[in-house]
């Protein structure tokens, strides 16, 4: 399909050449005036895709009680920063706002600070947190040296990824080309192993996924934290390896080809947790990989959900219980969504998370 970014992208390919996926997928999300997240209806039921937060309230509520937990284990540093990377419609820092706001010391404290690429995106979370004082930063390395506590979710998903295949020639980076003004994939040059640690007993014709951005990001979050104090809770979908050829792109929540809507679908792939770990644990203590249904089973979901079920009656009950089933159960999100948590090497993980 002909979109605006679509004819840029031919343009570039036709300039310098096929693309490699990392270079598309930063194109179509975050072009200023035509990728996905600066001009797209993205999160939510009239959007493309739902997330945690916007199923149901318990999710933020849960991990921010673990972050403040967390804040207090650390002797209830002040200021800190509650951060959120990649906020999208903004719920989930609300959420955790509204469940913390009994510990009048950790709202006292905080300095909600929120790192967003899109400044369209900013517009929602400034409507949706207009009752308190946020900043924000378009860049992690902009935040100041304040302890952080900090949650991700759905956020290192819409990373960029490299994609290598393993041929006959060795391993091979999958390029975004062009032919007859229609964008295909195809093989670039050889690459070397050793730059990318990719394994050489890889089946032929697998493809690995690399995301160089992820594992940056990782590392500047345990550095930070490493210094000053703090906890991170990264949840988001994905596995302990890399799961082969993960790059999808999701418009009105169905799933679309990947080169056909240029700035229109969003555009993700699964999170590789054994690079994050392997990221973090150089400055920081990571806690084991658990599933998202797990996690909130710890943290307490149903006794939370059970009370708020007590004060709903006819669709507001199914469509609550409904959401629970949702975010917990192994056929829905529990099983796929996974989570780790990172903090200094001296301290206790957050609530629901075990080495
Ligand atoms: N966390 C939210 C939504 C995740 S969607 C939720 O749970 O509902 C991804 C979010 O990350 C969007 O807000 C998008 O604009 C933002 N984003 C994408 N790439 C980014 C980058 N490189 N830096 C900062 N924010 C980014």
């Amino acid at each position: 399909m002909n979109t605006p970014l679509s004819s840029i992208v031919r343009k570039q390919i036709a300039r310098f050449g096929p693309l490699p996926v990392s270079e598309y997928m930063a194109l179509c999300l975050l072009h200023p005036k035509h990728g996905y997240y600066t001009t797209q209806d993205a999160i939510g039921r009239s959007g493309d895709f739902t997330t945690a937060p916007e199923i149901s309230q318990m999710f933020g509520e849960l991990l921010g009680l673990s972050l403040a937990q967390s804040w207090m284990d650390q002797g209830c540093p002040a200021p800190f920063l509650l951060a959120e990377l990649g906020p999208g419609n903004g719920t989930l820092m609300a959420d955790i706002l509204r469940a913390t706001r009994n510990i009048p010391a950790f709202h006292k404290s905080a300095q909600i600070t929120l790192v967003e690429a899109s400044t369209e995106m900013q517009k929602r979370q400034t409507e949706t947190l207009k009752k308190y004082d946020v900043t924000w930063y378009q860049n992690f390395s902009e935040l100041p040296q304040h302890p952080i506590f900090l949650i991700a979710n759905e956020f290192f998903d819409c990373m960029p990824i490299r994609q290598f295949r393993r041929t006959e020639n060795g391993w091979q980076e999958q390029m975004v080309g062009c032919e007859n003004d229609k964008l295909h994939f195809m093989l670039g040059k050889a690459t070397s192993l050793e730059s990318f640690n990719l394994a050489s007993d890889e089946p032929l014709n697998d493809i690995v996924e690399v995301s160089s951005a992820s594992v940056s990001f990782t590392q500047a979050i345990a550095q930070h934290i490493a210094v000053t104090g703090g906890a991170a809770i990264v949840v988001d979908y994905g596995n302990w390896i890399s799961d082969g050829d993960t790059l999808q792109a999701v418009l009105k929540h169905q799933k679309v080809d990947v080169l056909s809507y240029c700035g229109q679908a969003d555009l993700t792939a699964h999170v590789n947790f054994n690079d994050l770990h392997i990221a973090a644990s150089k400055f920081a203590k990571v806690s084991a990989m658990t599933s998202q249904g797990m996690l909130l089973e710890h943290l307490g979901i149903t006794a939370r959900a059970q009370a708020l079920a007590t004060q709903l009656s006819g669709a507001a009950l199914k469509n609550h219980i409904a959401a629970h089933r949702r975010l917990t159960h192994p056929d829905e999100m529990g099983a796929l969504f996974k989570a780790i948590a990172i903090v200094p090497l001296r301290e206790n993980l957050p609530a629901g998370f075990s080495e």
